[in-house]
């Protein structure tokens, strides 16, 4: 799945960051059985399914035989469901000539969501048939099968989906839901013969049955897990090219071919550069991307085999409203559901515990294909914020290893986070670098082709890297994946002698809520350079001392591809500060990524920061300046609640950007680059948040000339003008952008307007868009976002609604989720009584061994009052000191 963690729509909109998310302390021991797993008794090979929608009544009728083998004599079958209802179960010995045995009592446990099968006697041995009827429910959010309903020029629609991750495929077939129990499939489906129906593979036959209904048979499936089952239907266009000789398919709702070309032309790259890098082709006939309208709380796209679902802000192109960074975004998303292709559909992990090799592999890939696909993006530098997203998630007590122990279907749901995604990705990078590319991609080609469809853990990966490398990896991969945290590697640089620097290195662990840990150990690859000058390498194991070629300013982790945090002696610092403009582009921003999170958390003055940010020139990188406005926009809500020392900050925040806007301008230059006009609306954004009246004015002048100048408001900076207008909207801008979002007939457009009427400053306007998500009219898959939003402003307001309003809340949200939704709904504030109110939820209504997401944001909340409380003082005095 694409996490929600990584192009996160509402917290784009709401200019916050991404160290909220999730997770209670685990201990890694991924060799266990999770004790909810079936028994082993039975194993499945091949499902023929055949299901009849009726998407009007909500309903579906199934029928499935599943060929089976029982392997130990049993007088019971349990396999996975949930949400249905049985009308018969015969089992029959796969055999000539012989008769099924008598029908089986059949008793449903519905928290376990299983089906019990039991018999008059044994069952033995041997291969069997296990067929049964049975009636399930369309549910209205991402899970199972399930309706979106969306405006079309041509009135109202109804489309039906299928997301199976992580165990949902048993609201659509009794199944051994485990990734784990690979089969085959065959799907059927009977739908209306003016609709078209998608699945992983290409139809084989479809038979009119006269009476408006089709038969739809499709090709038997490779054998794969259940969770990568996908059936779509409705009022679709398909979209078609061929690369390498596999057809290349985008459908979407009908009329919208035009806005997928760019995903249809990415998809045929990537594909070509998957093939040549997996040295595996990829083994299906197509690969449809199939855009949805709608959204979900917690994903963006799924990776189902040869049918990757993905909603159409990840997807389309709207030329009327789409900006460069959507672009990106969607050209990432269908990366990462790509690599996925491989890493998970063809070779997917045992069990849940393993889930980053799906995740971080797939996170990694899209991250390096991207990089190599579209140079001129210069997304090389965007490695820095995602290992910044992990740090600042890893560094507080509910941290957990990369590989954990899951045990439940909400435990599954909860790891998918920022350890599980972006520390993965940025474990992968390191070793990547450590072992060099080419021989980490003869490990990745060895792994694939020893385990295509089947399962595997951690280690299998490791042991063909280290056989490829020739030299030991596996203890590294270990200390980073089977313990939680962050090394924090301590600089001490002797005077320059014979042309070369010696550096001390000493281990610890970086935290931002337990000083006086005892540190974890860590065997650490670490690459230093001299500015200017050749890396040295060594891996530090508790201490280490490094000949660094060169004198001068020596920085450490290089190149930034190490997960671990640098903490300079304050000599070192200041030489490095001295020769910052010098540094190359990742270095300064893994650079101030350190100095930011080494300050908050009392390791060094919290004003360095903002001496770098000073020492920054105005022409630097335009993704430094985005940081830098990111951390600033980070400050100001640090200040929050406290209007006179927030206006000084501001004051200080808007005189840093305003020359760098300045530059840039409102309207595009012929032959700019593209992270320029990526920076120019994150920087409208953000000076608007610190306070600037021009901006805020000019914003507002723009929309309201929309009508009579069609240049005010350009398509690449309409969601920029409308989110500024949104935020300082008064009732009157409110009510019209109101009519705006009732008027549109387009869900892309639509529900970005939906979602920015929550996103005012203005209390009563905030309660309005509250109000409103508990109806029916913004979409049932949009509510849940604009409560959230809503919280990002008003945590206060936002939970204890959604609380109020826990079971009308709890249809908008899927209901592995909700352990997370509700808790992250205060996320933002910076008040102990927010800690009492999520302890006091939590306690009641979450599982004790799921409440991992609520403890982590109770930690974030903690850790923002200590801040508040002992960093910020140092800001303001130095603010005072520095014409702030
Ligand atoms: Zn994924």
């Amino acid at each position: 799945m694409r996490s929600i963690l990584v192009s996160a729509i509402a917290l784009a909109l709401a200019g916050v960051s991404m160290s909220g998310m999730a997770a209670t302390p685990a201990v890694a021991s991924h060799a266990e059985l999770a004790t909810t797993q079936l028994p082993r008794s039975v194993r499945p090979s091949h499902y023929d399914v055949a299901v009849v929608p009726h998407a009007d009544k909500l309903s579906f009728d199934g029928t499935v035989t599943v060929t089976v083998d029982v392997l130990q004599p049993t007088t019971s079958i349990t396999l996975n469901a949930i949400d249905m209802t049985f009308s018969r179960v015969i089992l029959t010995p796969n055999r000539v000539r012989v008769t099924a045995l008598a029908p089986p009592k059949v008793t449903v446990d519905a928290a376990a969501q299983t089906a019990t099968f039991t018999f008059a006697g044994p069952i033995p041995v041997g291969s069997y048939k296990l067929a049964m009827s049975y009636t399930g429910k369309i549910g209205t959010q991402a899970n199972g099968l399930f309706a979106i309903d969306y405006d079309t020029k041509a009135g109202k629609k109804r489309a039906l989906y299928t997301q199976f991750e992580n165990s949902d495929a048993r609201r659509f077939i009794p199944s051994w839901d485990e990734p784990a129990y690979k089969a085959t499939f065959n799907l059927e489906v009977t739908v209306p013969s003016d609709e078209m129906a998608v699945s992983n593979m290409p139809a084989a036959s479809k038979t009119d049955l006269g009476n408006g209904m089709t038969r739809v048979v499709f090709q038997p499936s490779p054998k794969m897990s259940t969770y990568l089952l996908f059936f779509g239907l409705g009022e679709f266009d398909r979209a078609t090219t061929m690369s390498d000789g596999t057809e290349i398919g985008v459908i979407t709702q009908k009329g919208l071919s035009s806005q997928a070309g760019f995903t249809l032309k990415s998809g045929s790259d990537v594909l070509h550069e998957y093939n040549d890098y997996f040295g595996v082709p990829y083994p299906l006939p197509k690969l449809d991307n199939i855009a949805s309208p709608g959204s979900s709380q917690f994903f963006s796209a799924m990776e189902n085999w040869g049918a990757i679902y993905t909603f159409e802000y990840a997807l389309l192109l709207d030329p009327s409203i789409s900006t460069q960074s959507d672009k990106q975004n969607v050209f990432n998303t269908a990366a990462h559901e790509m690599a996925h292709q491989w890493f998970g559909d063809l070779v997917t992990m045992r069990w849940w515990d393993d889930l980053w090799l799906n995740e971080g592999f797939a996170s990694w890939m899209a991250a390096r294909t991207t990089e190599k696909l579209h140079p001129e993006w210069h997304t090389d530098l965007d490695a820095v914020g995602t290992r910044e997203g992990a740090m600042s998630r890893d560094a507080v007590a509910t941290t957990h290893p990369v590989v954990q122990h899951v045990e439940t279907v909400e435990q599954a749901s909860q790891a998918f986070d920022a350890i599980t995604y972006a520390k993965g990705e940025a474990v992968i990078r390191m070793l990547e670098a450590y072992v060099g590319p080419d021989t980490w991609r003869a490990g990745v080609r060895n792994y694939i082709k020893a385990h295509a469809y089947s399962n595997t853990t951690s280690d299998d990966l490791w042991r063909e890297v280290q056989a490829a490398a020739g030299k030991p990896i596996t203890q590294i991969a270990h200390d980073f994946t089977l313990q939680p945290g962050v090394p924090l590697i301590r600089v001490e640089a002797s005077a320059c002698s014979g042309g070369k620097t010696t550096l001390k290195l000493t281990q610890g662990e970086f935290t931002k809520d337990r000083p006086n840990k005892t540190p974890l150990k860590w065997h650490v690859p670490v690459i230093a350079q001299s500015v200017g000058g050749e890396p040295a390498r060594t891996v530090v194991d508790g201490s280490a001392t490094l000949s660094v070629p060169g004198c001068g300013p020596v920085l450490v982790n290089a190149g930034q591809s190490g997960y671990y945090r640098t903490l300079y002696s304050p000599a070192q610092f200041a030489a490095i500060k001295g020769d910052f403009a010098k540094l190359a582009p990742i270095d300064q921003m893994g650079l101030m990524g350190d100095t930011w999170a080494l300050g908050m958390a009392g390791l060094e003055p919290a004003s360095s920061y903002l001496d770098l940010a000073q020492a920054t020139p105005a022409d630097a990188d335009p993704q430094i300046w985005g940081d830098i406005a990111d951390s600033f926009s980070g400050l100001h809500q640090y200040y929050r609640g406290d209007k006179a020392r927030q206006a000084r900050f501001d004051a200080f925040a808007r005189k840093q950007l305003q020359p760098v806007f300045a530059r840039i301008g409102w309207e595009a230059k012929a032959g700019e680059s593209d992270p320029i006009a990526i920076l120019r609306t994150q920087l409208i954004g953000v000076l608007a948040d610190l306070g600037d009246t021009a901006v805020i004015n000019e914003a507002q002048r723009r929309y309201a000339a929309q009508d009579s100048d069609p240049k005010a408001m350009p398509a690449v900076l309409r969601k920029t003008i409308l989110a500024v207008v949104a935020r300082h909207a008064d009732a009157a801008t409110w009510d019209k952008l109101h009519a705006m979002a009732k008027a549109e007939t387009t869900p892309l457009i639509k529900d970005r307007l939906y979602a920015l009427l929550a996103v005012a400053e203005d209390d009563a306007l905030a309660q309005r868009a509250l109000d409103m998500a508990l109806t029916d009219e913004p979409g049932a898959t949009n509510s849940a976002g604009m409560i959230s939003i809503v919280g990002f402003q008003h945590p206060d307001m936002a939970f204890d609604f959604a609380l109020a309003h826990r079971a009308q809340v709890d249809k908008l949200v899927d209901s592995t989720s909700s352990s997370r939704y509700y808790p992250g709904l205060g996320g933002s504030s910076n008040d102990p009584a927010m800690v009492g109110k999520i302890k006091a939820f939590a306690d009641a209504h979450i599982a004790a061994g799921s409440r991992r997401a609520a403890d982590t944001v109770i930690a974030n909340i903690n850790y923002r009052m200590m801040v508040r409380n002992e960093r910020l003082p140092a800001i303001d005095a130095w603010l005072a000191k520095n014409g702030g």
